[in-house]
């Protein structure tokens, strides 16, 4: 069996609005970074397709789809941060469409796991609302279908800087769905307190860990190792998806985590070896924000080794960054708030 599929989509590139953060070089720095470094030869190149209207409302409303559309069709922006072009629309539904083929192949077992890079990102899209440059959203349809598909139980890890408050929305009272976010703290789009654990039996899967500004990796990696992961095990996925964003990146413009491609990549690997103990190493992960290329390209190529079960390269120009503290007071309250 092949062991790592890749999806990506060639056409992005018409979906754009200058000077906006959200652009096409970020996808273009990941594509041709993995193909500099021999990494994309070695995945097995997947087509993506584009989800289809059943597929979209399993998240969003049929009003939410018609905004869409209509705004697409016009080029007009959803909200002051969140554009479209015509293109948009085919876009974004191959957008959510190449996680839906990443799912399907590692479901029947024809890959061990895949990367998506596409664009535009879906995390912050909720089930009636485009916002943070997402129109749809990408993970949740994919969980969504998984468990359509006969999945039992789905986790989503997002260690994008920003809270997922789309897909917590879609989530919240459904337990087959584990959420785990890191993000900044206070930071948009203002959602993912610790408070906000899951509802009736759901209680304890939505798993939100809200980092200070200028945290750094060793309570970025503590985060993980101490609440992610074992909010993992004790949900004992079939299916592991992950949000990720790289924006958290001391790199980032936008972000303020400070947080080094090692720890990125140590992250990566912690996830990775959970999901080998837990559903065999089944495993597609997306990519959602990360603004600066460097960053992108060296926490994908990172993220690729690990995937093909190798060691990845340093990369060579670390962020000179205080590794921080390990925030044990923090991690204290998530893991009470959700009973771990
Ligand atoms: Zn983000």
């Amino acid at each position: 069996m092949p062991r790592t599929a890749f999806v990506t989509d060639a056409t992005h590139v018409a979906h754009f609005s200058p000077g906006h953060p959200e652009r096409p070089e970020r996808l273009e720095a990941i594509v041709a970074h993995l193909e500099e470094r021999g990494l994309r030869a070695r995945m097995t190149d997947l087509p993506p397709r584009e989800a289809t209207d059943d597929e979209l409302l399993a998240v969003h409303s049929a009003a939410h789809l018609a905004t869409v559309e209509r705004a697409a069709a016009r080029g007009a922006s959803l909200d002051p941060d969140t554009y479209t072009r015509p293109e948009s629309l085919g876009i974004a539904r191959r957008s959510a469409g190449a996680l839906l083929v990443a799912v399907e192949a590692v479901l029947r077992g024809e890959v061990a796991n895949t990367f998506v890079a596409t664009r535009p990102p879906g995390h912050h899209a909720t089930p009636e609302r485009a916002m943070g440059f997402c129109l749809f959203n990408n993970v949740a349809i994919a969980a969504k279908a998984a468990l359509a598909a006969g999945v039992e139980r789905v986790a989503i890890m997002d260690w994008d800087v920003h809270h997922g408050n789309g897909t917590q929305d879609v989530f919240i009272d459904d337990a087959r769905v584990l959420y785990v976010s890191t993000h900044a703290s206070p930071f948009y789009p203002g959602s993912g307190d610790i408070v906000e654990v899951g509802t009736g039996a759901a209680r304890g899967t939505n798993v939100n860990i809200p980092l200070p500004h200028s945290t750094g990796d060793a309570g970025f990696l503590a985060a993980w190792e101490r609440v992610g992961i074992p909010a993992l095990e004790r949900h004992r996925p079939d299916l592991v998806l992950v949000s990720s964003g790289w924006d958290a990146h001391a790199r980032d413009p936008l972000g303020t985590l400070n947080v080094t491609t090692d720890a990125y990549t140590r992250v990566a690997a912690v996830v990775l070896d959970a999901a080998r103990r837990f559903c065999d190493g089944r495993v597609v992960v997306a990519l959602e924000g990360g603004y600066d290329t460097h960053a992108l390209a060296w926490c994908a190529s990172g993220l690729v080794e690990l995937l093909l079960g190798e060691t990845p390269a340093p990369d060579p120009e670390p962020a000179p960054v205080a590794s921080g503290s390990p925030l044990d007071a923090l991690i204290d309250e998530v893991r009470t708030a959700v009973g771990l």
